[in-house]
């Protein structure tokens, strides 16, 4: 059978790949310390598990229409405007099967061959091959880790060519746990308005922010630039619902309408149950999510703490997201019984093998300088893990 050429341009995706290896040699008794998984190790919580078990006993189990139901919607336009001060009209609005849909959607209704995008680099893993497999072009735009990983106005505007069709901006960033400020964003959006490009603000760590840092939407820089943004979210993270599935776009009126009617030939709807969930995290479930990212902030001081003790090993403090994206060419040419370390695949191969600890290797994410670690787990688990590190560790030569 000859499969469609864009079936060989992408990879399945590496983050999900290495989880499901932790796991099934968890499930063969091995016992693995999973630093891999992108997924809040909270569960979900009850008002919400509630509002599920109400949909399902009431009946709402059948098909709702395909871009979501009214009610999540307008919790959506609600929470735009009494958090980010942003206004939208409900057809504004698109309710998906999580996040990763929602840009899946937004690449299959903008992107076409000859399109270049813009991704800052490091990115997140599915975002180029998404591109990819609506047959543009991605651009990755390199960013430093001594600048703090913010994009800088020469090196966007180097890369932009008339084919430039869009940025992606993942603020906070998955993996590198890094803000944008203000004034980045502002430079992004005046490059963007001169090159009419259209903005991606995938925004769906949102939430999870420390140091009192405020979580800044590109799109509320005006409504020039909002005009041209479509705002990603979702309640996966925030809300510790990755297994719900449910994410959501807000954008320009056209570019909606074209990938609800995307959703409408692919997926129909999210699910019903699910939706009525979402309606309840949304309006009810921020003192969950406050409870949960102070733990995270005690995580990530400790993780973060460790991992600069480590010889060879330095991270910077992430300030969102939950992931320690260290740099660990420092131990790169050191030698196990089993060969040489000289990349982050390496190490996170030895790793698993040695300690078995799970991390993600940085080549997927643009680095093979680095590691992403998840604090997205128990403190007692992360002081475990550390102690199978610290011995595979000081065993190399
Ligand atoms: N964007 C980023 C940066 C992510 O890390 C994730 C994690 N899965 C997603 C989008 C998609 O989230 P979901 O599909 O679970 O809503
Ligand atoms: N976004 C999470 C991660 O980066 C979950 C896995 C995925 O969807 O890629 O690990």
């Amino acid at each position: 059978m000859k499969l469609a050429a864009r079936a060989g341009r992408i990879v399945p995706s590496p983050t999900l790949s290495i989880t499901a290896t932790a796991k099934a040699m968890a499930a063969q008794g091995l016992d693995v310390i999973d630093f891999a998984s992108g997924e809040p190790d909270f569960d979900t919580p009850d008002l919400v598990k509630d509002a599920a078990h109400t949909a399902i006993k009431n009946g709402f189990t059948k098909y709702t229409p395909a871009s979501g139901i009214d009610e999540l919607k307008l919790a959506v336009v609600t929470k735009l405007e009494t958090e980010q001060g942003l206004r939208y009209d409900k057809a504004q609005i698109l309710i998906s099967c999580g996040a990763k849909h929602t840009l899946y959607n937004i690449a299959e209704a903008l992107f076409e061959h000859g399109d270049e995008v813009i991704i800052p680099s490091p990115f997140w893993v599915s975002y180029p091959d998404q591109i990819l497999l609506n047959d543009a072009t991605p651009v990755l735009l390199d960013t430093h880790e001594a600048e703090g990983y913010v994009v800088r106005r020469r090196d966007l505007e180097a890369k932009i060519t008339p084919r430039t069709k869009a940025i992606i901006i993942n603020s906070p960033c998955n993996p590198t746990g890094a803000t944008y400020t203000r004034e980045c964003l502002q430079e992004i959006a005046d490059i963007a308005e001169r090159h009419d490009l259209v903005i991606i603000s995938d925004e769906i760590y949102e939430k999870i922010i420390y140091d009192g840092i405020r979580h800044i939407s590109i799109a509320t820089l005006g409504p020039d630039i909002a005009a041209r943004t479509v705002i990603v979210n979702g309640v996966s993270k925030a809300y510790a619902m990755t297994g719900w599935r449910i994410g959501y776009a807000a954008g320009p009126k056209a570019l909606i309408a074209a990938m609800a009617n995307i959703q409408s030939q692919s997926t129909s709807n999210p699910t019903s149950i699910s939706q009525k969930a979402a309606v309840v995290a949304l309006r009810d479930g921020d003192a969950f999510t406050q409870h949960m990212v102070k733990e995270f902030d005690r995580r990530r001081r400790y993780m973060v703490g460790r991992l600069n003790a480590m010889p060879g090993v330095s991270c910077p403090m992430p300030t969102g997201a939950f992931y320690a994206f260290p740099n660990v060419s420092g131990l790169f040419n050191r030698a196990h019984a089993g060969g040489k370390i000289q990349t982050a695949a390496d190490l996170a191969g030895y790793l698993l093998q040695d300690a078995k600890v799970a991390v993600v290797p940085g080549e997927p994410f643009g680095s093979a300088s680095h590691i992403r670690l998840s604090y997205a787990t128990s403190m007692e688990t992360i002081a475990r893990g550390w102690e199978r590190m610290e011995t595979a560790l000081t065993k190399l030569d």
